[in-house]
């Protein structure tokens, strides 16, 4: 079987390595050595100030908005994984949906001024598939406006825009190194300021609000464990090799994936890109339907990523209508796509594509 993504694993005796330092120390959580050199070693990867190694990509979305005091309306995106428009709901925010922009799926600035209310506080959008939002615009629009931004950057290790790491935009940006992201530490994630206070009220977010007999603030635990920290100090050498295999993979689809009939999003310039996803978009959700149906007889399994628009959610209702997220969620297709996909791998599910894509249906 081929899945639509594949964890990369180093190799086990390297990992081992650090389980010995780990029985040594018998030091397993709280704010270990394996997890402090893990941060260090991001930070520099990173180039950013302030970075906190948290459990997942989902409780640093919470932890932001509660650091920065966000409870009333937040301007965001329709098309993200649903733990984006989960976080807002589960902080007591009310998410508002601003469409996005029909060539790269990212938030679209022109969309998001006439939602602006006396309530609105914070502008939270995704960097869709690892490529970045309009930056500077959407920067504009909060700085006139007196918003807070914060970045969904779970797809953008190792993704650059302008030199510099996406993960270093906005007030706050948070990443996942959920096992099925470019880099991983089986669960994890994190969360990048450059304000020192913020980075400060972070430190005890993550852990309960106190330390020692000390207690100083509400917390939660989003603490990470050395086991995590240990698989992260295997993984991080590693990206830049499994980047540009990544790279190598997706060169094979361009190449014979037939786009007549299939559409691609545009990156946005000024994007040193992480090959994260290979998403298609086809012309017709049946045309999905089908493809998605013959790959998967041949038990290759590709993901409706991003599906549905989150402004559709059955539990979270009375939103504007997204007509450009509507369809594109439709239509939208994540091909499989990792390090170690064979060539031939990739022959075949073009082929499939291909093929799945160039029939033609009856009109009804
Ligand atoms: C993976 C992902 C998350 C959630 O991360 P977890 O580590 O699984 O909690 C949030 N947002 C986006 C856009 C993601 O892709």
């Amino acid at each position: 079987m081929i899945n639509v993504t594949k964890s990369y694993l180093p190799d086990l005796e390297e990992y081992t390595n650090y389980l010995k330092g780990i029985w040594e120390r018998v030091h397993l959580t709280n704010d270990g050595p394996l997890l402090r050199e893990l941060e260090g070693k991001m930070k520099e990867f990173l180039g950013v100030k302030h970075l906190k190694f948290c459990t997942n990509g989902t409780v640093v979305l919470q932890m932001a908005l509660k650091a920065l005091d966000i409870t009333k309306e937040v301007i965001t995106t329709p098309f993200s994984y649903v733990a984006t428009t989960n976080a807002l709901l589960w902080e007591g925010c009310t998410p508002v949906f601003a469409d996005i922009r029909p060539d790269d799926f990212c938030i679209d600035p022109g969309k998001i001024e006439s939602l602006i209310t006396e309530n609105t506080q914070a502008i939270m959008a995704t960097h869709v598939y690892g490529n970045a939002c309009r930056i500077e615009q959407i920067q504009a629009i909060a700085e006139k406006h007196n918003l807070k931004v914060i970045y969904d950057a779970a797809h953008t290790f190792g993704s650059s825009y302008n030199g510099r790491s996406i993960l270093s935009y906005g007030d706050v940006s948070t990443c996942s190194f959920h096992a099925t992201k470019v880099f991983h530490t089986v669960e994890g994630g994190c969360i990048v300021t450059d304000d020192d206070a913020l980075a400060e009220k972070l430190h005890f977010y993550r852990s309960f609000g106190h330390r020692n007999d000390d207690y100083y603030s509400i917390g939660i635990n989003a603490k990470n464990s050395e086991f995590h920290a240990a698989m992260g100090l295997c993984v991080l050498p590693k990206v830049p090799h499994l980047i540009a295999a990544r790279k190598q993979v997706f060169s094979w689809y361009d190449d014979r994936l037939n786009f007549e009939r299939i559409t691609r999003p545009t990156l946005t310039s000024g994007v040193d890109y992480n090959y994260a996803y290979y998403p298609v978009v086809f012309d017709s959700e049946a045309t999905l339907l089908r493809v998605s149906d013959a790959l998967k007889a041949q038990e290759i399994v590709p993901r409706r990523y991003f599906y549905p628009s989150l402004n559709t959610l059955p539990f979270s209702i009375g939103h504007e209508p997204c007509p450009v997220s509507e369809d594109v969620s439709l239509r939208v297709l994540c091909l499989p796509l990792y390090p170690d996909l064979p060539e031939e791998d990739v022959d075949r599910i073009a082929a499939i594509v291909n093929e799945a894509v160039a029939v033609i249906t009856e009109p009804v």
